[in-house]
């Protein structure tokens, strides 16, 4: 099957070819001709899958023909976070190049001034966080009535963040009469609910997930010691023909100070985290993809749902405490055809998290097994210089199960800053009052609507530079 086949323009195929794909991902080949027939979607599928291309695609057919209003978008793509609003808008840069579409992207952090004169001349694609979305909104700044096409993508994601009464809202703002098309990695009761009430006879669509289904990952466990597990990860760097990895870590520290190691390992390392701002993070994607550095120590939240090819090999320093991380951080390697390994190391301490994830995944993942050599090679060294530093000791590495399930210790969500896409208090508009909340239990805790990829310096405005895209309205 072509792309072709799947009833997309001649023009747009073509950009499809340049950007080097000629045959259409699982989810393309079911989503895109219901997209094209206008037909409403849900879509279980992943990050790795090529989902993104699946409602891009179809959508620039569709808005080809049409008229652009002021301040009146004609299609809106909801994103949980900024990286995947941006990475959207460089596949519609890409996807886009032979039709002339007008995009917008509003996220939080970037000045609002720019934003807000390209809606102003009109856009075919609206991509956006909610909360900018709703800032913008309820400033009068934006309608949402010529809005005839709507994406909610990761959507679960947006559970997880708190966004769900705001894409209520968002929702009853727009035409009745529209297309939308919801892409959740699971479909948790909530989400059910969501697609039930907004989506009109949606056709559903379930490709697998990545991660589990796919046998391009070979996955294993390793048992190691917690104070052992930096001198591990070298010997796995050093050993197992890495070219490119992911190392990702439960807490924001341990990122730091294992980047800081690992450098002073010799290693070209970087680090990617919550507490740094958006430039900074940015920048240091933009050295892990360029080839300037082959190793990123990763938080889950920092490095959730970002587009990085050719990953070799993803290393779970930590046994995540949330299983679904696990599918979603093993799925960084295998990608695309690709082949890649993943290894979860397992102390004591991440026992129970390592059941949860095979539960959740219902697989046993295979014990890796070191070579005799490389067992006594390390072992002498591993009680010198190479034991973990204090603070990594087990005591620190988990919090007792009942102080951990307490909200205080939800320890991926304690990475992330307030929210800074919302505008202070007092500016908001007398909307934020509105009654039609949602019940109490489908909200989620209040430090749940925080997250991670936000600057530290909440709520002001983002001095560092901006990416060349994020600035473009046109494509
Ligand atoms: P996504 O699931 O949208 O994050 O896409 C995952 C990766 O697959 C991205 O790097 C896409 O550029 C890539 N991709 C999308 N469509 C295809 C395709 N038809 N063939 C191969 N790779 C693709």
């Amino acid at each position: 099957m072509t792309f072709a086949d799947l009833g997309l323009s001649d023009e747009l195929v073509q950009a499809v070819s340049a950007k080097g794909y000629d045959t259409p991902t699982p989810i393309q080949a079911q989503a895109i001709p219901q997209v094209l027939m206008m037909r409403d979607l849900v879509a279980i599928a992943q990050t790795g899958t090529g989902k993104t291309a699946s409602f891009v695609l179809p959508m620039i057919d569709i808005l080809a023909h049409g008229r652009r209003r002021a301040m009146m978008p004609r299609s809106l793509i909801l994103e949980p976070t900024r990286e995947l609003a941006a990475q959207v808008a460089e596949n519609f840069e890409a996807y886009g190049k032979n039709h002339d579409l007008k995009m917008a992207l509003l996220i939080g952090g970037v000045q609002m001034g720019d934003q807000v004169k390209a809606l102003n001349e009109g856009v075919d694609v609206l991509i956006a966080t909610p909360g900018r979305l709703m800032d913008l909104f309820e400033r009068g700044k934006i309608l949402l009535t010529g809005c005839d096409l709507l994406v909610i993508d990761e959507a679960d994601r947006m559970l997880d963040m708190g966004f769900i009464p705001d894409i209520e809202t968002i929702c009853s703002k727009l035409p009745a009469q529209r297309q939308t098309l919801l892409f959740s990695a699971t479909m948790p009761p909530p989400i059910k609910k969501l697609a039930d009430k907004f989506l009109t006879n949606p056709k559903s669509i379930e490709v697998a997930r990545p991660a589990t289904a796919n046998t391009n990952i070979a996955q294993h466990k390793v048992k190691v010691e917690v104070r052992k597990k930096r001198e591990l990860l070298r010997h796995l760097l050093r050993t197992d023909n890495v070219s490119t990895a992911i190392v990702f870590c439960n807490r924001k520290t341990t990122v730091r100070e294992l980047a800081k190691s690992l450098k002073q390992h010799g290693f070209a390392a970087g680090e990617i985290h919550g507490d740094m701002d958006q430039s900074s993070r940015i920048a240091e994607l933009d050295r892990f993809k360029d080839g300037s550095i082959n190793i990123l120590v990763a938080s889950d939240v920092a490095a959730r749902g970002l587009d990085v090819k050719g990953v070799s090999h993803v290393f779970n320093f930590d046994t995540p405490w949330h299983p679904d991380d696990y599918v979603h951080r093993i799925g960084r390697t295998g990608r695309a055809g690709a082949t890649g390994r993943a290894f979860t190391f397992v102390s004591d301490a991440d026992a129970e998290a390592i059941d949860n994830v095979e539960k959740l995944t219902g697989m046993k993942i295979p014990v890796y097994e070191m070579a005799a050599e490389a067992k006594a090679e390390r072992a002498p060294r591993a009680e010198r210089a190479d034991a973990e530093p204090r603070e990594e000791r087990p005591r620190r590495e988990r919090a007792p199960r009942k102080a951990r399930e307490a909200a205080e210790e939800r320890p991926v969500r304690e990475e992330r800053p307030a929210r800074e896409e919302r505008a202070p208090r007092e500016e908001r508009g007398p909307h934020r009052e509105r009654a039609a909340q949602p019940p109490r239990e489908d909200r989620a805790p209040r430090r749940d609507r925080r997250y991670d990829n936000e600057p530290p310096s909440a709520p002001g405005e983002w001095n560092g530079p901006v990416p060349g895209f994020l600035n473009v309205s046109a494509l």
